[in-house]
């Protein structure tokens, strides 16, 4: 056998992921790793690590492999029935917490792993949290996040608005599949993996951009906001389409890199 050391730089990955991996199959940290480097690797664990290694050689992304991604401080589970959570929409959680009054009732239109709704609920107890999504094994994952995580979320199944009739929001956050149908990265990296109908909406990449904005004021109170996630390239478009629709104050956020990612604007009532 060798040591750990050389069982990680034989893998053939990056340095990062194959700390993650190991950390999965052994349950020992990077800190355990640098004290036993030179140990020799116990059997059953490297294995289990060279599996592993092989898929995410083959490209699987290490969130599937490992079942987890760190999004806002916490881990969320994943599984290649959701999108793996992205830290640019942290971006959104925050626009959504800066403008959520409090006691608010807020929506989360497909919310995949439910990264965003149960983050919100666990900063900001006092708001009344809901999310839909289409895809029944996505809420699956969501409601075993929102119950590890122990945040009161409700969810329920649901095309975009089509089960709220009836009810009003405060604030409504989507981060939809927005990439367009030829899109080149579609077929590259980890967004191999992930379900295609969670990254675009084999269109322009706005269509379902189009609904929720056309959608969202027969859902939204008075002064109620509307905030989505986008493309880098589609800020224009998206405050185009919210003037269009009516709202006011519209704006476009630009994230970490420094690109246009969350568009919105404030329904007058
Ligand atoms: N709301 C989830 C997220 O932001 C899923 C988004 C999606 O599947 N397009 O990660």
């Amino acid at each position: 056998m060798p040591d750990y050391q050389t069982l990680l730089a034989q893998s053939g990955l990056e340095r990062i992921d194959a700390q993650v991996l190991f950390s999965h199959v052994s349950g020992r940290n990077r800190a355990w790793l640098i004290a036993h480097g030179q140990d020799e690797a116990d059997a059953a664990i490297a294995a289990a690590f060279d599996t592993l290694a092989a898929r995410r050689r083959a490209g699987e992304p290490v969130a599937y492999l490992v079942g987890q991604r760190e999004f806002f401080g916490r881990d969320f589970k994943v599984s290649p029935a959701v999108l793996i959570p992205r830290p640019d929409t942290e971006l959104l959680v925050e626009l959504a917490l800066a403008r959520a009054g409090q006691g608010a009732q807020l929506v989360d239109l497909g919310t995949g792993s439910g990264c965003i709704p149960v983050t919100i609920k666990l900063e900001r107890p006092d708001l009344q949290v809901s999310a839909v999504d289409i895809s029944p094994t996505a809420l699956v994952v969501a409601t075993a996040n929102a119950a590890v995580l122990g945040a009161e979320v409700r969810f329920r199944q649901s095309d975009w608005f089509a089960a709220l009739a009836g009810q009003r929001f405060d604030v409504i956050v989507s981060n939809p599949p927005y990439i367009e149908q030829h899109d080149a990265h579609l077929a590259q990296g980890d967004l191999r993996f992930e379900p295609r109908n969670a990254l675009t909406d084999e269109g322009d990449g706005l269509v379902h951009i189009r609904s929720i904005v056309a959608g969202a004021p027969a859902y939204l109170l008075p002064q109620g906001w509307l905030l989505f996630e986008h493309g880098y390239d589609q800020g224009e478009a998206s405050r185009a389409l919210l003037a269009a629709a009516g709202f006011a104050q519209v704006q476009t956020w630009a994230d970490l890199a420094g690109l246009d990612r969350v568009s919105g604007g404030q329904w007058q009532g």
